[in-house]
């Protein structure tokens, strides 16, 4: 039999659409099986400040379809220190509350890490991030909505790029991770991709670009924003204006569009299942995990991994990009 009687649940760390999704599984299936749940606003910080309300089902209801998260998330710089860890500890305990469903990415799983060790408290996590970035789960809550969102918006830019016969260095994000750039890469026909975790050979890009399809009114060169190798979009855009004179090139740096926004049912579905595995497996006493998605089947993965273990990047995907834009 479980002990635990109340759950806590907060989302942390940057917002990811999907959150919501998850926030509503948990307080659902938490309340399914008869469960007391909490959620905790803006992350760790709430949790010191003891920033907690009551959960009932109607509290989740009309959220699934909205980006961002109801319960706010923050960065907590006071969650870093021992003292602020055992402040939150104190405001847990005082609420009477046994476990924690903790929303985000590495950093929050990071502290949350930490914080079980410290307190000896269970805790599992979803993977809440656009960035794709945690190893243990095919996808994250968010990336589905975040990629499609970029494929949306680089398809408007298409269309200007055609009708002006134009080349399109676009920016998206990813600071340290280049998924969101080669996945949206591909769905959009980019002619070429740049990663911060693989050198790109610019000379081979601008070879590719004179050897290319003349006829081809509109190319599309997509950069993460952490991509520094080749200078980022900017520089990129500048070493191509040299080369190319007589191309008319333009930069588009997407921002925060790409986070915002309806979660798609993908991201829906995702945090759904996930969200409900991650009371069940509390109530039988797993902690300090990430619960994902491994080949369609929930995987626990421990926290250590799920935040160290770089994702590999798939090469394949990268000889699509070659073999199809030419
Ligand atoms: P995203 O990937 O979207 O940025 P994230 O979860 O990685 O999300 P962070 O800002 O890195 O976001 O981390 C969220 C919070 O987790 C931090 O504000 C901090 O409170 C906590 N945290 C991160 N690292 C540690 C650590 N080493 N010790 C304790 N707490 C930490």
């Amino acid at each position: 039999m479980s002990e635990i009687k109340k759950i806590g649940v907060f989302t942390s760390g940057g917002d990811s659409p999907g959150m919501n999704a998850a926030i509503r599984a948990v307080v659902r299936s938490a309340l399914y099986y008869n469960l007391e749940v909490v959620g905790i606003r803006r992350g760790y910080e709430g949790m010191i400040l003891g920033d907690f309300i009551p959960m009932d089902r109607k509290s989740v209801g009309n959220i699934i379809q909205r980006g961002g998260t109801v319960l706010r998330t923050a960065r907590s710089p006071e969650f870093r220190t021992k003292e602020g860890r055992q402040e939150a500890y104190n405001q847990l305990k005082a609420q009477n509350i046994d476990a924690l469903v903790a929303i985000g990415g590495d950093g929050t799983f990071t502290g949350a890490k930490i914080f079980g060790e410290e307190f000896d408290f269970p805790i599992l996590g979803l993977p809440g991030t656009i960035d794709n970035d945690l190893f243990g789960t095919d996808f994250t809550i968010g990336y589905d909505t975040s990629i499609n969102n970029v494929v949306e918006a680089i398809d408007r830019i298409r269309d200007t790029a055609e009708s002006h016969s134009r080349l399109f260095v676009v920016e998206v994000m990813g600071r340290d991770c280049g998924l969101i750039a080669l996945r949206s890469g591909i769905g959009v026909g980019a002619e070429s991709i740049f990663i911060p975790e693989t050198k790109t050979d610019m000379e081979a890009v601008m070879h590719r670009l004179e050897i290319g399809r003349q006829d081809k009114m509109s190319k599309i060169l997509i950069v993460a924003e952490g991509e520094g190798e080749s200078g980022g979009a900017m520089e990129i855009s500048e070493k191509l204006k040299k080369r190319f004179p007589h191309y008319d090139i333009r930069v588009s740096i997407l921002g925060h569009i790409q986070r915002g926004g309806k979660p798609t049912c993908m991201d829906r579905v995702l945090a759904s299942r996930l969200g409900v595995a991650a009371v069940e497996s509390l109530m039988e006493g797993r902690r300090n995990e990430m619960v994902g998605l491994l080949n369609g089947k929930i995987a626990f993965t421990p926290f250590d991994h799920a935040i160290k273990h770089h994702v590999e990047i798939n090469k394949d995907l990268f000889k699509i990009v070659d073999i199809l834009s030419l």
